[in-house]
C-alpha cells in the first residue's frame, strides 16, 4: 500500500465508502485505543517490516467528484481518494488554470491536502476553496481556506482526523493548459527516478539549499545500502532495487541526516512519513 513498495504486513485495513462508515472508524479506533491511519496511494509514505496493528483506512472508495461553474470559476468537489490524475483529466478537457503545475504528483486529493503537496511554485493550499474534516471524535467540520493554517509541507491535518473532501477552486484560462502539464510531465521523467519504486522526495528542502544537493554534497548519489539506495538520478529520492528493506532504508536515512549535520550544520527534516 505504498509506491516504494518496503514494508510488512498491515493487521487490518478498512475501506470506507461513506461519511457514516468514516464517522463509525473514527470512533471505534478512539475506544479501541489504537493510532488511527489514513492511506491515500502511499506516495509520500514508508512502512516498517513485520506485522503493523494500526487501524489503516484508506481513501481507495472514496473517489466521488462533481464539478460546478459560477462564470469564470470551476469548483471541483472531490473525495478525498479521488487521484490528481482524474483531476488532470478534468483541467486538461475543460483547460481550466491553477492545477497545472501540480498535475505530475502522484496523489490523492486527500494525502495531497494533507501534506500541503506542491511543484514549481504551486501548493495546493493555493487552490483550495474548503476542506471537509472529520476530527478524531467523527464529527464533521467544514473549514474555509483562511481558517486553516498551511505552509510548506504541512498543515493541521497531519495531526489527527481524516479529511473527507475537498473544494477546489480553478478558472478558465487563455493558456494551452494540455501543453503546459505535457511539458511539466516530461521534466519529471528527466529528473526523477519513475523507473523505480520510490516515495518522492526524502527530505524537506531546507531555507538554503535543496535537500537533493546537500546530499549529493556528502556523497550520497548513487549510495546505496542492501537493496535501497538514493537515487543517482535525483539524491533526495530513495529508490527501492527489488526486495528493500525498511532497515536498509532507515540506515541510509540517518547516515544522510548525520552527514548533513556534521559537514553543513543543518539539520535535515523527513518529507516521508514512517509508520513503525
Ligand atoms: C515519484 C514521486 C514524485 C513526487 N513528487 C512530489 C512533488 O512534486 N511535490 C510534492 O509535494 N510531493 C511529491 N511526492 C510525494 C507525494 O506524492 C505527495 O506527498 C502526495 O501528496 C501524497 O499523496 P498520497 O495520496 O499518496 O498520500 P499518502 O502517502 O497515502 O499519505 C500521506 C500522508 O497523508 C495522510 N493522509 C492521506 N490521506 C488522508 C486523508 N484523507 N485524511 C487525513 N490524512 C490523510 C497519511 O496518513 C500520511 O501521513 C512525490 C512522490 C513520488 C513517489
Amino acid at each position: 500500500m505504498c509506491t516504494i513498495r518496503i514494508g510488512g504486513r498491515a493487521k487490518n485495513v478498512y475501506f470506507p465508502s461513506s461519511q457514516d462508515e468514516i464517522r463509525w472508524l473514527l470512533i471505534e479506533s478512539l475506544e479501541k485505543d489504537k493510532r488511527f491511519f489514513p492511506l491515500g496511494i502511499g506516495s509520500n509514505t514508508v512502512f516498517s517490516d513485520g506485522v503493523i496493528d494500526l487501524f489503516f483506512v484508506s481513501t481507495r472508495y472514496l473517489k466521488r467528484f462533481n464539478i460546478k461553474q459560477k462564470g469564470k470559476n470551476y469548483y471541483i468537489e472531490a473525495e478525498s481518494g479521488v487521484s490528481f490524475k482524474t483531476i488532470t483529466d478534468i483541467v486538461k478537457k475543460l483547460n481550466l488554470e491553477g492545477f497545472e503545475h501540480l498535475s505530475g504528483i502522484p496523489a490523492t486529493v486527500g494525502g495531497a491536502t494533507v501534506m500541503n503537496a506542491g511543484a514549481y511554485g504551486t501548493e495546493i493550499s493555493d487552490i483550495i476553496e474548503e476542506v471537509y474534516w472529520f476530527n478524531k471524535e467523527g464529527n464533521l467540520r467544514i473549514l474555509k481556506r483562511d481558517q486553516i493554517n498551511f505552509s510548506y509541507r504541512k498543515s493541521p491535518f497531519q495531526k489527527e482526523g481524516f479529511v473527507y473532501k475537498v473544494v477546489l477552486k480553478l478558472s478558465s484560462s487563455k493558456k494551452d493548459i494540455k501543453s503546459i502539464i505535457k511539458k511539466h510531465l516530461e521534466e519529471r521523467n528527466k529528473k526523477q527516478p519513475l523507473n523505480y519504486p520510490t516515495a518522492g522526495s526524502t527530505f524537506k528542502n531546507p531555507p538554503k539549499y535543496p535537500a537533493g544537493y546537500l546530499l549529493e554534497k556528502v556523497g550520497l548519489k548513487g549510495y546505496k545500502i542492501g537493496n535501497v539506495a538514493f537515487s543517482e538520478k535525483h539524491a533526495n529520492f530513495l529508490i527501492n532495487l527489488g526486495g528493500g528493506k525498511f532497515k536498509e532504508l532507515k540506515k541510509l536515512i540517518e547516515i544522510a541526516e548525520r552527514r548533513v549535520g556534521e559537514m553543513y550544520h543543518i539539520k535535515l527534516e523527513k518529507e516521508i512519513q514512517i509508520v513503525e
